[in-house]
């Protein structure tokens, strides 16, 4: 990481962040090759108070910045990745429910998240996930400030916990947010035999007539409103590229290669290949620092620079883990090793919103003055 530091009181989260991640890290291949919610790891993280410090202190956070929170991520990610995203959509749908909605429901929903009622975002549709500003899933007018929702939502990571979810459909065409609770309208569909991030359980949702009131319905976001999985993503991925290049710097440096008697590490082809991810991580992770430095600025600069951090972040990730396996042979093809783990989890990053290809698109169409309607 950089070496800029972080306030004292901020860096108290930051250690926390890191303490049980360790813990986690001794669960995570079990938590992966069993595909199960790290319902612990989530618990105590919530005891721990990190849910919650993102919220403004008299909302009864911690009000950290978003450079800390950004941090935290990584460091949750390091240990368990599945536990990270479920961490970040929890949070993020809670924030989100918690600032946008009117002062009554705000109220109920900051209630329920200090009990540890779990939030979660049902935004992908099954036409695409990518294009969740857009929903094309249109609710159905029942009454006045009433409306009716069948349809789908996909990848909602940790939906079997949670008990709130943030969702987007059409109304008259246009997109609309609402908060809704878990009722029996709500009947999740076991989807998740998925390559990686398994313990994420991210399955699909049936919403068969739920009823959305204008009293959920979000407000419109202040324009300097920054999102906080959009600046929690491109960690999500780092947290795996660090995790998967700590595990290969050990494995070269402890393995010695059969007649020659001499470690790994002293190939040179590989000494050229660490130096190279090495160099690509550590700019991967300035441009993710910078993003976060900017959020906390209040700058509206996030968008584009929130694009290009998760392209880096996305694609580092996907080559540490695959240097990874080449590095460890034959054994790293198995389960013997963690890079093929930590090949499949960085795969995640990439295909969630925005995917990477979109991310580009936008980041092209921004750098050449393209605008979509031309
Ligand atoms: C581990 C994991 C956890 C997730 N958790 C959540 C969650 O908690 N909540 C949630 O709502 N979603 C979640 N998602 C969904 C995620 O954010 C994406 O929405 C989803 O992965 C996109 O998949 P899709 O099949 O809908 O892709 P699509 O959007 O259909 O995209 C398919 C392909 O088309 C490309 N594409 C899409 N649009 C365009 C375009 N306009 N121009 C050119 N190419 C385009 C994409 O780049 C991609 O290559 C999760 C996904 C994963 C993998």
């Amino acid at each position: 990481m950089s070496t800029l530091a972080y306030p004292l009181k901020e860096q108290h989260w930051i250690d926390t962040a890191a303490e049980l991640s360790k813990e986690f890290a001794k669960t995570a291949a079990q938590t992966d090759r069993e595909a199960a919610l790290p319902k612990e790891n989530l618990r105590r993280l919530f005891e721990s108070g990190l849910d919650l410090a993102i919220l403004p202190v008299e909302k009864g956070g911690a009000g950290i910045s978003f450079k800390t929170f950004g941090r935290i991520l990584f460091e949750i990610a390091k240990g368990c990745p599945a536990t990270a995203c479920i961490w970040l959509m929890n949070t993020g749908a809670a924030e989100t429910l918690i600032e946008l909605s009117s002062p009554e429901t705000s109220a109920k929903y900051l209630s329920e998240f200090k009990r540890g009622k779990r939030f979660a975002n049902a935004l992908s549709e099954p036409s695409s996930g990518n294009l969740f500003l857009n929903p094309v899933q249109e609710a159905q007018r029942l009454e006045d400030g009433v409306w009716k929702l069948e349809g789908a939502k996909r990848f909602v990571s940790g939906a079997e916990l949670a008990d709130y979810f943030l969702i987007n459909v059409s109304i008259d065409g246009a997109p609309a947010f609402f908060g809704v609770e878990r009722d029996e309208t709500l009947e999740i569909h076991d989807i998740w035999d998925a390559l990686g991030m398994r313990g994420t359980r991210s399955q699909l949702i049936g919403f068969n007539g739920a009823r959305l009131k204008a009293e959920n319905r979000l407000g419109p976001p202040s324009a300097d409103r920054q999102n906080l999985i959009g600046l929690g993503l491109p960690w999500l991925s780092l947290g795996i590229a660090q995790s998967a290049y700590d595990a290969l710097k050990e494995h070269v440096q402890r393995k010695k290669l059969g007649a020659t008697g001499k470690p790994l590490s002293h190939a040179q082809w590989i000494q050229f290949e660490t130096a190279a991810v090495h160099a690509r991580l550590t700019a991967a992770k300035l441009l993710a620092e910078h993003l976060l430095d900017l959020a906390d600025q209040g700058s509206a600069e996030t968008n584009v620079v929130g694009m290009e951090a998760k392209i880096l972040a996305n694609q580092i990730a996907k080559d540490i883990a695959e240097l990874g396996i080449r590095v460890g042979g034959g054994s790293a093809y198995t389960k013997a090793l963690p890079f093929e783990r930590h090949l499949r989890d960085s795969h995640a990053g990439g295909l969630m919103a925005y995917s990477s290809e979109l991310c580009h698109i936008f980041v092209g169409q921004y750098e050449l003055n393209v605008k979509e309607t031309e």
